[in-house]
């Protein structure tokens, strides 16, 4: 609906559609509300909406995750994390620890990954792990650091919410709220990122196609927040020579399909540091808007991901090299 669309308008435009069974859902989408309909109309049973003025535009998204699909939107929705932004030609780097342990490795984290140009802090403070008997995180402490590291270099922060009863929690701290692997289809979570308006990191199921990784996304955006970036961290197949199968043609399919911004994270899609590099330098190439990369001042001792974690060195001459391949394909590190 165009801006000027009041209240009766829309419901008047609701009635209509919902008398064609269309069930339409109505949006708030930035300055602009949408009706989206749980199937796509033929052109003829709406058409008297085409002569109404106040219909701004009709799109007939034929994926079924409309909101994210380039057939409603066909530029690449830059996604603004205080004062970083995803989806631009500068990469998106994250940087920073798997958890955050304690003040000062996650202040020399937030150092390093800072001095390098990185343009958000990461650190999980709830942690997914998958035996009960390893480090399970922080929690608020946790957050109490990302806030401190915020404020002490500048960078917004970045952090897991395992649990709907957490979001307002995470939301007080963190800058943008991640959803992983693990979380892909826990929909009451995606509904509760949603209704947070909060910057959101979906991060792809490690059983998830791309499809249903969009439609999971889709939950996020039809509660009204367009602030959606996908980051693809590998999936799980027969391979056993890295932890996950990094599926690189994901970011091509989802350039074509969404318009949504594209990270790649090489850490945990190999689960080996020596992998990390070439896999990053390959994302950048096959173009995502950054990416998310586990750096810890001393990984060897990290209570989490202790082998796919670079060091503060590895990382900046990780960051140098991914000059040139950035500058390749048209894009920039800094
Ligand atoms: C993480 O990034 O901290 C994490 C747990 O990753 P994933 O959800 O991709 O396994
Ligand atoms: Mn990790």
């Amino acid at each position: 609906m165009r801006k000027e669309a009041n209240r009766d308008v829309v419901s008047e435009i609701s009635d209509f559609l919902r008398k064609r069974g269309l069930e339409p859902r109505i949006v708030t989408w930035k300055d602009r509300t949408l009706l989206v309909t749980h199937r796509n109309p033929a052109p003829e049973e709406i058409a008297p909406l085409k002569e109404n003025k106040i219909v701004e535009r009709i799109a007939h998204p034929t994926l079924r995750a409309q909101l994210a699909s380039r057939e409603f939107q066909d530029s690449t929705s830059p996604v603004r994390v205080g004062s970083a932004e995803i989806g631009r030609t500068k990469l998106a780097i994250i940087a920073g620890p798997c958890s955050v342990e304690n003040r000062e490795q996650l202040l020399k984290a937030a150092r390093a990954a800072k001095e390098c140009g990185a343009s958000l802090l990461r650190g999980g403070v709830f942690k997914p792990r998958t035996s009960p008997y390893e480090f399970q995180g922080l929690g608020e402490a946790g957050l109490r650091l990302l806030a401190q590291a915020r404020e002490e270099t500048g960078l917004p922060v970045i952090t897991e919410v395992l649990e709907p009863g957490k979001v307002d929690l995470v939301a007080k701290y963190a800058d943008m709220l991640q959803i992983g692997a693990r979380n892909m289809q826990n929909f009451s979570l995606l509904k509760a990122v949603g209704k947070s308006k909060m910057p959101v990191l979906l991060k792809r199921g490690m059983m998830a196609t791309i499809e249903e990784w969009l439609q999971a996304a889709e939950y996020i955006l039809l509660e009204g927040n367009p602030d959606v970036v996908l980051c693809e961290r590998g999936i799980r197949t027969f391979e056993k020579a890295t932890r996950n199968t990094l599926d690189l043609a994901a970011v091509p399919v989802l350039r074509k399909t969404t318009h949504l911004p594209i990270l790649v994270d090489p850490s945990h899609a190999t689960g080996c540091r020596d992998f990390v590099g070439p896999m990053a330098k390959a994302a950048v190439a096959a173009g995502a808007d950054g990416l998310m990369i586990e750096t810890h001042p001393s990984p060897e001792t990290a209570l989490s991901d202790p082998h796919q974690q670079l060091t503060l060195e590895e990382f900046a001459s990780l960051l140098r090299e991914l000059e040139l391949v950035a500058k390749a394909v048209g894009r920039a590190i800094r």
